[in-house]
């Protein structure tokens, strides 16, 4: 198969009682419907390393990632899609889960590893491949110069003008792919916002500077990680619900719902001025879903 795929990822308007009350004008970028199992930014972060390791012949895509990992399932199904063996190092002792079984679907090896073994990912990857081998490592979320090129193309592919564009952020390479393509498009009145789903949120700056990312126009809103990564609150998956059952457009725990949380937050704490137009990325993620079902059922909500 060539390595292209054609998608489609509209910008829709959201009509809610809230932003009407605001007069703010809020648009969905739809990544989540790039691809069912490359969800969202996956297929954006991955294309470049595809692409590359195709020019230098590698058949062996190798990546890292947690037991509910977006990236993991990713890797799996382009590798098999494009015709890779995937090769994928999970942080933690031998579980399985739905996510990791669709690994398995696509082909994926998967090599459990202690959390301190996952640390030195350089090392794992040496120790079986050497250097310059047929292998190409590609660092936990996608993160690196490959995934953010892929992410700076969204900005190119939008119809509308936006005073604001929220994401929400793990890495922060699709942060620094809007950043790059908000510079290289020179749209000055554009203000960019991250919503990290990490405690702790500030490295988020590092990680974009360390990709050569600009920052000027990043606002990072640190207070919506709900105790942390994959941490959830009761009122957290009350908004889901709610947004969900409202729009029919399918959100998360893990990040698309921090990021929509944080922007109705936003949006009643009068954030924004009457008419601005904002746009959120949808970055995908119906498997985060999956890995929280049972403490959403447990809510009885
Ligand atoms: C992986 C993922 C992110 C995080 O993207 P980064 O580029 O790592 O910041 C956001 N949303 C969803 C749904 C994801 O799966």
């Amino acid at each position: 198969m060539e390595l292209t795929l054609d998608f489609y990822s509209p910008e829709e308007e959201l009509f809610l009682p809230l932003f009407k009350e605001k007069q703010v004008r809020v648009f969905v970028k739809r990544d989540d419907l790039i691809h069912p199992f490359i969800s969202g930014n996956k297929w954006r972060k991955l294309k470049y390393a595809l692409i590359s390791a195709k020019e230098n012949k590698q058949d062996t895509l190798v990546t890292f990632g947690g037991a509910w990992s977006n990236h993991l399932l990713a890797t799996a199904c382009a590798g098999a899609m494009f015709g890779f063996n995937t090769i994928g190092f999970v942080r933690g002792e031998s579980v399985s889960n739905p996510v990791l079984a669709m690994c398995k679907l696509y082909g994926m090896e998967l090599v459990f590893v202690t959390r301190t073994e996952y640390k030195h990912k350089t090392d794992l990857f040496l120790q079986r491949f050497e250097s310059g081998s047929n292998a190409l490592f590609i660092d936990e979320g996608g993160y690196g110069p490959h995934g953010m090129r892929g992410c700076s193309e969204i900005i190119a592919e939008l119809k509308h003008a936006y005073n604001h564009i929220f994401c929400a952020a793990g890495t922060g390479t699709t942060l620094a792919g809007l950043a790059t393509g908000i510079s290289d498009h020179k749209l000055e009145h554009t203000q960019l916002h991250g919503v990290p789903v990490l405690k702790g949120g500030a490295f988020i700056e590092t990680e974009m500077k360390n990709l050569t990312a600009p920052i000027q126009q990043l606002t990072l809103h640190t207070d919506y990680h709900f105790g942390g990564y994959a941490k959830t609150t009761p009122e957290l998956f009350h908004f889901i619900q709610e947004f969900v059952s409202k729009t029919g457009m399918m959100i998360e725990p893990v990040y698309t719902g921090k990021l929509f949380y944080a922007l109705h937050d936003l949006i009643n704490k009068n954030t924004f001025s009457p008419d601005d137009k904002i746009l959120l990325l949808h970055t995908g993620g119906l498997t985060g879903f999956l890995g929280m079902y049972e403490e959403f059922t447990s809510l009885n909500i």
